[in-house]
């Protein structure tokens, strides 16, 4: 576990407008944060940083190295104290930035000052699109800053969106592929929302752009992953973390707009195992040709409400495309046996049936073993009835 205190430098540092930013509101920070302020808030993670494996200081929210030389040496000088090389707690210091503001001055003083992990918000890989979104800056400096970043033995981690102006379904695939290219270590993935107070919320209210349904993210950001996995590339978060200012409710919030969600990466993945789910329950059907009458989903027990979906949707959706009178979720490593034991029901037959783990190897949840297990089921009486119940086994990835 990796336990990460965050310093959100406000948009005071970058001399870029991008139509969707507000980096104040998106930082939930309005005012650039002075050195002591920084130390002191830093030194208050110091009673539970022992309870992690490692501990990060985030410099997040703004441009980082697009603030002046000066100004990034005031911040860096104040958390260099707390690396573990210099006494302190810290394992790493991470910075993020713009593409078109690295080079080698900034390189080596992000070394002098031991930075490890650097993440460019590229954003997008398509020209018309990065120009749509007054980005400032074009495919080819996310590709310089990226090789320089490796070349001096940098984490990189890209962070891309999806959704942009002028973007369509293909051209961020398109964008998935190219940033794999690039090698990153890990990606964040987020989806475009209309945050008040920036041209794109006025072109928003103008009816010039439409952003993306939520489920329609959910699908592509599913897509996504599945192209970072195939390239080994670990996706860190997907979807805009939550501050006081974009959850509040009604007018009071900040968001105008667009696939907005407080837990987005668990709608890809119960998405993900709905998916998974389902293919391998067409295959079930199949091969037992019987009508099927419960199913028991086996988890993580972290992961009960991703397999059961945001408001039991995956358990409804189950349940009628399948005709399950019930679904059940228990904690993985459960033998099948015992699981029927305890419902007091009497097994006559279990069956493995193999399923196509394979076509969903890449997703961030994925069906490793299915049983069908023919049950002798008591009806409180003296009397019996046979149903069908299918046992699957539910792996899902963890982002970091
Ligand atoms: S570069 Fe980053 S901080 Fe600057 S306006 Fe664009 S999104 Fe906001």
């Amino acid at each position: 576990m990796i336990l990460v205190i965050p310093v959100f430098v406000p948009h005071a540092g970058c001399p870029h407008d991008c139509c969707f930013c507000n980096q104040k509101i998106i930082s939930g920070s309005k005012t650039l944060p002075g050195e002591s302020e920084i130390a002191s808030k830093i030194e208050g993670f110091k009673e539970e940083a022992p309870r992690y494996d490692e501990v990060e200081i985030a410099f997040f929210g703004g441009s980082f190295t697009a603030i002046k030389p000066e100004d990034q040496e005031h911040y860096l000088k104040a958390a260099a104290p707390f690396l573990k090389k210099n006494g302190g707690f810290v394992d790493v210091i991470r910075i993020s930035t713009r593409p078109d503001a690295i080079d080698n001055e900034t390189v080596e003083r992000l070394k002098k000052y031991s930075v490890k992990i650097v993440e460019l918000g590229a954003q997008s890989m398509d020209e018309n699109v990065l120009a749509m979104s007054e980005r400032g800056h074009t495919a080819n400096d996310t590709k310089a800053a990226s090789k320089l970043l490796k070349e001096n033995g940098f984490v990189l981690g890209l962070q891309t969106m999806t959704g942009l102006p002028g973007a369509t379904e293909e051209s961020d695939i398109r964008t998935a592929r190219e940033i794999a290219k690039l090698g990153p270590d890990f990606v964040r993935i987020y989806p475009t929302i209309v945050v008040k107070n920036t041209k794109l919320c006025r072109d928003f209210e103008a009816g010039t752009y439409t952003p993306m349904s939520t489920e329609a993210a959910v699908r592509l950001c599913s897509k996504l992953c599945e192209i970072y996995d195939e390239n080994g590339i670990s996706v860190a978060r997907i979807g805009l973390q939550s501050t006081d200012s974009i959850t509040r409710d009604g007018s009071e919030s900040e968001v105008r707009g667009g696939p907005y969600h407080e837990a987005f990466g668990q709608l890809v993945r119960s998405y993900d195992a709905a998916c998974a789910m389902k293919d391998s329950l067409k295959e079930v059907t199949d091969k037992s040709g019987r009508p099927l009458s419960a199913l028991t989903i086996l988890t993580d027990p972290i992961y009960f409400s991703d397999a059961l979906g945001q408001n039991r949707a995956n358990a409804k959706s189950l349940k009628e495309e399948f005709g399950f009178a019930r679904v059940n979720v228990l904690p993985q490593g459960i033998a099948t046996e015992d699981v029927f034991r305890k419902r007091a029901g009497k097994l006559s037959n279990v069956k493995t049936v193999s399923v196509p783990t394979e076509r969903y190897a890449n997703r961030l949840a994925k069906v490793i073993r299915a049983d069908v297990c023919t049950l002798s089921e008591p009806t409180g009486k003296e009397t019996s009835r046979e149903i069908t119940e299918v046992i699957l086994e539910l792996e899902f990835k963890s982002l970091r």
